[in-house]
């Protein structure tokens, strides 16, 4: 019977050197190896030319190295690029690059699918699959920064967690990729180049401030009036926002770092007097800026772009309150490469 060989970068840099060890080789052999597997972002044993080729076919024959592999990218007008990816299970997830004048973001998915139920992205139908390991995640990284230099001719500045499915809930996945893609054994990316967005998650906000992460956050808020929230994010009714405020303020108060609330204006939803004030009272819980993101349409009808009136009535209660507001065009729409429009299409 053929024993399921294990994913060798599921193992930290000690169970390697220890494996070599036990393998009668030099620990040394391990960090080699890891330095292919994470800096070099190596797929395959035998690009590992500094270890003998009895090594590299002791390695082939007790591990593989689940990668992706980008299979098709679809570009833009707008400069956007959208890669389907394919997990080593079949599996598709998909990523973006965005580039503008100065600098070019990685938008990254942490599951396969979404275990959260928003009513109006596209991403929530597809349901959670399985979420992505640490590898898979840091994959998505290298090939959008091998495109950003190949197309763009320079390196991926950004990142942010804002792919497919909601980075809280596949937790110590998404840490340890991000561990990998700061550290000098890795990318060497600095952690304030990243914004990890969630839903809102309450406990793992806090969680993640307890673990003194670096990193950026994002919080999907959509509306700060309870009844709107859970009839647009159902799943809400279990993470109240009187619990949301009580871990940003937390999250706020362990890492000094101010929050970004994204927030999509629909029409009859949360165009109103009442939406607005709610908002603005939300804001003033912890020091956060405000961006207001265009509705990409998921071909449903409920949910309908706010006027342009709405959004500026918004702009100028958040400015009249000093709260940083921003409004944010969706790129990439034309490849359904938008926020909330990933769906494995193609
Ligand atoms: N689950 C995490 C990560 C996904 S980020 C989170 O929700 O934060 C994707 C962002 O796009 C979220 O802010 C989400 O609310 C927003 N979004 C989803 N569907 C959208 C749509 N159709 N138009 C615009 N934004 C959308």
């Amino acid at each position: 019977m053929e024993i399921e060989k294990k994913d060798i970068r599921s193992l930290t840099k000690q169970q390697l050197r220890d494996f070599f060890v036990a393998n009668g080789d030099k620990a040394f052999r391990g960090n080699q190896v890891y330095e292919w597997l994470w800096s070099k972002a190596s797929h395959n044993f035998d690009d590992m030319t500094n270890v003998s080729k009895e090594t590299r076919a002791m390695l082939e024959k007790n591990f593989v190295i689940n990668h992706i592999k980008v299979d098709t990218l679809q570009r833009s007008e707008d400069g956007t690029v959208k890669n389907a990816v394919r997990l080593h299970d079949g599996l598709i997830v998909e990523s973006v690059l965005i580039p503008t004048e100065t600098r070019t973001t990685a938008c990254v998915s942490s599951q396969v699918g979404c275990s959260l139920d928003c009513n109006f992205c596209a991403t929530a139908r597809l349901k959670r699959m399985r979420n992505l390991e640490p590898g898979e995640i840091y994959d998505q990284v290298v090939a959008i920064d091998k495109e950003s230099r190949l197309y763009y001719g320079h390196p991926l500045s950004n990142i942010v967690f804002m792919g497919m499915g909601e980075p809280l809930m596949n937790y110590n996945n998404v840490m340890k990729a991000i561990d990998m893609i700061t550290s000098e054994e890795g990318l060497g990316m600095s952690p304030k180049r990243i914004t990890v967005s969630t839903s809102g998650v309450s406990k793992m906000i806090k969680k993640m401030a307890d673990d003194e992460v670096k990193f950026k956050l994002a919080v999907s808020l959509h509306s700060a009036i309870e009844a709107t929230r859970n009839r647009i994010m159902p799943f809400t009714k279990n993470f109240p926002l009187t619990e949301l405020r009580e871990a940003l303020e937390y999250w706020y108060r362990k890492t000094k770092s101010k929050v970004t609330y994204e927030y999509v204006v629909w029409k009859g939803i949360n165009d109103d007097k009442a939406s607005i004030d709610a908002l603005v009272k939300f804001c003033k819980y912890v020091p956060c800026k405000v961006n207001l993101i265009e509705y990409n349409p998921i071909d449903d009808g409920e949910f309908q772009q706010a006027s342009d009136e709405a959004i500026d009535n918004y702009i100028k209660a958040l400015e009249r309150h000093d709260i940083v507001a921003k409004v944010r065009r969706s790129r990439g729409k034309d490849i359904d490469a938008a926020c909330g429009q990933l769906a494995n299409k193609s």
